[in-house]
């Protein structure tokens, strides 16, 4: 099968590899969609230990099942070939006490698909029958690739707690951003305030029903304390540096809650005091529950969160080229989707 490689860092190749085989209770897939996440543009850097080339990465993917492990009948009767299906890519033990709780997130002996085991830029993927659900009648790939960014922002407006009629800030405008902003007015929040620099995402942010701030020309937390009285009760940190943690500290009211969601640095100061004054409470938020995973399948399938127009269909052969492009300037582009039949 063709399958594109990260060999190195900033090397991504398109090469011939042995398909694989499912596992008795494993599904083959193949992928007709495939997202570029965040999350892959640094472990393409090579900024990332989770990811070692070569490596085929991609775990936001719908496809058909073209053949199925000796157990799927019995454990996944529903899983036929020929089924369109996505995959919950966070591989769980299924035993510890996270698991149990529903909180397979947090499992620590938990694995990636498109890290630790081949991902879904390739024509064909193996997964456990387990992580796999069935899209709704007449969902098409392009929407079901969507599903594990979704699940992310159900999570972060799972966390934000009850936003009715409050107001919120979100800071960057990335695929998270955006599907959270949908996921907090979904929820009833009354304002969305969405910061971002790069002009494009910010009218995406506008487009969704966000009230934009652009950083570059006024001071977000200025901004914010002008517009509500004392800060916002949510503030979503949807980059993760330094400057984007202290400002959602500073546009938060007095016990108001801060999600800290983006991962771009992996320390940083915070202004500990001011959060201890303020009764501050921050949540710490990852990935998705398998309950979020299928609240985000039923909401895509409600046309209630969406990226278009701005998800863009690229060759598998040019996900390389991609990669690139979302690092320098994405431009009008949210989501790339890599088409391994185009
Ligand atoms: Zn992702
Ligand atoms: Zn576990």
């Amino acid at each position: 099968m063709k399958a594109l490689v990260w060999e190195a860092a900033r090397t991504m190749n398109l090469r011939e590899e042995h398909a694989p085989e499912a596992a008795a209770d494993e599904i083959l897939v193949r992928v007709r969609h495939a997202g570029i996440c965040g999350s892959e543009l640094s472990g393409y850097l090579g900024h990332n230990a989770l990811r070692v080339p070569p490596l085929i990465m991609g775990h936001e993917f719908a496809g058909e099942i073209v053949d199925a492990g000796s157990l799927v009948p019995t454990i996944r009767p529903d899983l036929t070939p020929g089924a369109l299906v996505t995959v919950n890519p966070l591989w769980d033990c299924g035993l510890c006490r996270s698991c149990a709780a529903g909180l397979n997130q947090l499992c620590g002996g938990r694995r990636l698909l498109g890290a630790h085991r081949p991902g879904a830029f390739a024509e064909l993927i193996a997964a456990p029958a387990k992580l796999a659900l069935r899209l709704p009648e007449g969902m098409d790939t392009r929407i079901g690739a969507l599903t594990e960014p979704v699940g992310c922002a159900v999570r972060i407006a799972e966390l934000a707690g009850d936003v009715a009629e409050q107001d919120c800030l979100i800071i960057g405008a990335g695929p998270i951003g955006l599907l959270s902003l949908q996921m907090l007015r979904l929820n009833g929040a009354a304002r969305v305030f969405i910061a971002e620099i790069d002009e494009a995402r910010l009218a995406m942010g506008d487009a969704l029903g966000g009230i934009p701030l652009q950083p570059r020309v006024m001071d977000t937390v200025d901004a914010i304390m002008k517009a509500t009285e004392g800060g916002v009760a949510v503030s979503v940190d949807a980059v993760g540096t330094a400057a984007t943690r202290e400002q959602c500290v500073a546009a938060t009211r007095p016990s108001g809650t801060l999600v800290l969601s983006g991962l771009h640095e992996e320390t940083s100061a915070m202004p500990v005091a001011a959060m201890i004054r303020s009764e501050i409470v921050a949540r710490g938020c990852f990935a998705y529950s398998p309950a979020n995973f299928a609240r985000a399948l039923d909401l895509l399938g409600q046309g209630a969160i969406r990226l278009d127009p701005w998800i863009q269909e690229a060759p598998l052969a040019e996900g390389g080229q991609w990669f690139e492009r979302l690092i320098k300037a994405p431009g009008d582009v949210s989501k790339v989707l890599l088409v391994p039949g185009l």
